[in-house]
């Protein structure tokens, strides 16, 4: 480890809560750390919300930024080799001129390789594509009784334990990854308003062949207006689906453009009054598109938060939990509506809220359920933790479960009863490859793993 830097920092999730001091280190190399001689915990880009990527006591937080290097791309299979720290934007900047695109990709493109796996995130189509599993043929990760490569076919279950695993097993180090052909950069994309929850559910389910599905939900309408949506639907533009002007350079990369929120948002923004504006006005923003398709570069189409790149900062210092939740068919529209009711009668106000078709997870721990997934940022208030218990409850009852990339809260009974398969056979992996927890989070710690 002789290249590391270690030095304490202040270590925060994307929501800033919890924030913990630790020892953090970034090594150019993973050399050293089987073996189970470091304790520490493996950290991409900190875009998982809560605690998923916080140290546990005593731990230190390895930073995989300096591990950015691509290492083999094989043309015929069209698979990608990498170490994990390179980030998501790094792939597309190099890649999508090339003609590939990512398989999955989640809501931001500054998440890392590692990260993404180690969270085995979901993108907008889930429904028909799945997780970020699917597409990884191979890893090797350095876990504390020493490095293995490992695939569906060869030590599957340090394969199957590590994707979606938080890191549990030890650091990634890297990733093979198919990437997916592309004529263009651009996407085909249509929005339609849903004017309620019900709407919402109708256009999801006669749209549901669209490769590409969100909607943006305003969960502080209430009433007859509960639940109204902006539906986003795409897919890949080919090239003939471009206007001309286009044409010319159809691999193109998005214009950067990145304005910052230079300071925390003082609270009295974060009233209720101001949210439902903002909630009002992107609602009647998107008037204009609705229903017409029109072509958008990815970075509008996939990424629209990246473009202010310290969003979290408009929820104050005190930050935000989120909470994303899935509930599988055939309670999907029964579970939302109710777990939608209660939040908007308890009037906790979310910038935005996502809603997503979710098709099956695989893993052994498998957030995703064929069904419907909910997810919404909440300014952080004590008092809040106590609500979101309950709506645990209401998750729970449907057979749902919450994401653990982006929580803090969870309790270990709960998480035991969300996701009974993982609880054990999760376990078992980490207790094989990790036995005395050289490696370990605040989130491990939380929920007892
Ligand atoms: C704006 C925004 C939108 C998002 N949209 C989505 C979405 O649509 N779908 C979705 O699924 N998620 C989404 N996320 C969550 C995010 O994609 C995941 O939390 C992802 O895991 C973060 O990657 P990261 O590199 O930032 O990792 P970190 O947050 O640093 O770490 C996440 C987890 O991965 C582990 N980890 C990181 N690197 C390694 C490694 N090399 N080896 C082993 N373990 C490692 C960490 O220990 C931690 O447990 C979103 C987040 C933001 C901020």
């Amino acid at each position: 480890m002789e290249h590391s830097i270690r030095r304490k920092s202040s270590i925060r999730g994307w929501g800033g809560h919890p924030t913990i001091e630790a020892q953090e280190f970034t090594p150019n190399h993973a050399e050293g750390l089987a073996g189970g001689n470091v304790h520490y915990h493996p950290r991409g880009l900190g875009r998982s919300y809560g605690d998923a990527a916080l140290p546990g006591a005593g731990h230190a937080s390895l930073n995989t930024k300096r591990l950015d290097h691509f290492i083999d791309f094989d043309e015929e299979n069209h698979i990608l080799t990498a170490e994990s720290g390179v980030s998501l934007e790094k792939i597309l900047e190099y890649f999508v001129p090339k003609g590939y695109f990512l398989p999955v990709t989640p809501g931001t493109k500054f998440v890392s390789l590692g990260g993404a796996v180690a969270g085995n995130v979901h993108g907008k189509n889930h429904h028909h594509h799945g997780s970020i599993e699917h597409f990884v043929k191979k890893m090797r990760v350095s876990t504390p009784i020493g490095t293995f490569d490992c695939s569906p076919d060869e030590r599957s279950d340090l394969f199957y334990g590590t994707i979606g695993g938080y890191g549990m097993t030890g650091l990634i180090e890297q990733v093979s990854l198919q990437l997916k052909p592309v004529e263009t950069s651009y996407f085909k994309v249509t929005k339609m308003r849903a004017r309620n929850l019900e709407h919402l559910f109708e256009l999801f389910e006669l749209y549901d062949h669209y490769t590409f599905s969100m909607a943006w939900m305003d969960t502080l309408a209430r009433g007859s207006q509960m639940g109204r949506s902006v539906l986003m639907m795409g897919e890949h533009a080919t090239l003939a689906d471009l206007p001309q002007k286009l044409r010319k350079d159809p691999l193109a990369l998005p214009k950067p453009f990145k304005p910052n929120i230079p300071f925390y948002a003082p609270e009295f923004l974060l009233n209720r009054l101001f949210l439902s504006l903002f909630n009002l006005g992107f609602y009647t923003f998107n008037y204009k598109n609705n229903g017409e398709e029109h072509i958008e570069d990815y970075d509008t189409f996939f990424y629209p938060l990246d473009f202010i790149h310290n969003w979290y900062k408009m929820y104050g210092r005190a930050g935000f939990l989120q909470y994303q939740m899935s509930i599988p068919d055939p309670h999907g529209r029964e579970g939302m509506r109710e777990a939608v009711e209660f939040l908007t009668k308890q009037g906790i106000g979310s910038f935005l809220s996502v809603v997503k078709r979710c098709g099956e997870d695989e893993g052994i721990i498998p957030f995703c359920q064929k069904g419907y997934t909910l997810a919404l940022d909440i300014p952080f208030r004590p008092e809040r933790l106590k609500i979101l218990d309950e709506v645990d409850k209401i998750v729970l009852k449907y057979g749902g479960r919450v994401y653990l990339g982006k929580d803090s809260r969870l309790s270990a009974d709960m998480f035991r009863k969300m996701y009974p398969k993982a609880s054990e056979e999760w376990k078992k992996v980490i207790d094989h490859y990790n036995p005395e927890r050289t490696v370990s989070s605040h989130l491990a710690e939380r929920l007892k793993i």
